[in-house]
């Protein structure tokens, strides 16, 4: 059988697999189809044991790490890949003000944790879905900061299965990107600059951010991948995406399957069966009648997956 000797590994270690599979409940938008295998993981130590394994045996198990899959669209056909989820959720503090996070862990969960031991400095990421580690690889950020800025440096898997340490330059950071979003290589820690700040006033910061979100982006709690496209530059100032959207007629809108949120037409929701097609046709027509209409190229932030596993 094709994943015979993957599943062995995983059995002998007790970890969570599932074959043949839909990912849609893996994703916030739930949308793709089967893939060959799902991966659970929730120990360090296994994350990089099975990293190791996939990289020795090379070419034989294509695969893709997900977090919390809130940035991603899956094609409809099915996918021969191993898809894992990562769950590792280890905090420490270190020294010199910096926490060691593992990849997995959820950005509500760091909040909480943040809370009860005086950790200021993060609050800006309350509120985003998914987990340290895709935030880092997409350079996530809100309220005009980025994680770029508190990520010191972190422990990585690199494309031929060498465990490194690299500093913050290595990931090469711009808006909404670094080189791990399209890439293959994988971010086992981050360590996160910090600063000392009283519990009470820690929460106040991070409830502050919840409420704002809560108010100003209600859509929030629909299936969706977030902001469908990047912020565009014009005449070098970043302009709204949703206000473009929303200028051109689209907010709103049913398409299909899908929906442009009547609160922020920078989401694009799934309303029940949607499809990858439906999304690609979707998308077609916005980026069409921005370029025709304003001369805006409108770049896509979501990340597409092809069935052979290449994010794009
Ligand atoms: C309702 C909603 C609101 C959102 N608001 C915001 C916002 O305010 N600001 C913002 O920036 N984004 C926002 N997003 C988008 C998304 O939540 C963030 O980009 C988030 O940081 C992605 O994390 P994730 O764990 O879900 O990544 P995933 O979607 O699982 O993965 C995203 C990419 O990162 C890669 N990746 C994940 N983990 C790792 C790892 N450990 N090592 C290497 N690569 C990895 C994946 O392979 C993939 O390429 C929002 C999304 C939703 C649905």
């Amino acid at each position: 059988m094709e994943f015979e000797d993957l599943k062995k590994f995983l059995e002998a270690r007790g970890i969570e697999h599932h074959l043949d599979t839909s990912i849609k409940p893996y994703l916030t938008m739930a949308v793709g189809g089967n893939v060959g295998m799902i991966v659970v993981i929730e120990r360090y130590s296994h994350l990089k044991e099975l990293l190791i394994y996939l990289h020795n045996h090379s070419g034989r198990y294509p695969f893709l790490l997900l977090g919390g899959g809130s940035n991603v669209i899956f094609p409809d056909e099915y996918s021969r890949l191993v898809v894992i989820i990562n769950q590792t959720s280890d905090i420490a503090r270190g020294e010199d003000h910096i926490l060691r996070v593992n990849s997995g862990v959820l950005i509500s969960d760091l909040m909480e944790w943040n809370i009860r031991n005086n950790i200021g400095g993060m609050d800006f990421l309350a509120g985003i879905p998914g987990t340290v580690g895709g935030a880092a690889a997409v350079n996530a950020g809100a309220f005009g900061q980025s994680i770029s800025a508190i990520l010191e440096k972190a422990e990585i898997v690199t494309r031929d299965g060498e465990v490194k340490m690299v500093d913050n330059r290595y990931f090469r950071f711009t808006y909404r990107n670094s080189i791990f979003k399209y890439g293959k290589e994988v971010i086992l820690n981050i360590f996160l600059k910090y600063s000392d700040m009283e519990s009470a006033a820690v929460k106040e910061a991070i409830e502050e951010k919840l409420i704002y979100r809560k108010e100003n982006h209600p859509c929030s709690s629909h299936r969706s991948a977030g902001c469908f496209f990047k912020n565009p530059i014009i005449n070098g100032k970043k302009t709204s995406a949703g206000q473009l959207i929303e200028q051109l007629g689209f907010k709103g809108m049913i398409f299909k399957r899908l929906r442009i949120s009547k609160d922020h037409a920078n989401f694009v929701i799934n309303s029940g069966g949607a499809s990858f097609e439906d999304i690609k046709a979707l998308e077609n027509q916005v980026v069409g009648r921005a370029f025709q209409e304003r001369g805006i190229k409108l770049e896509r932030e979501v990340i597409y997956i092809s069935p052979e596993g290449k994010k794009y």
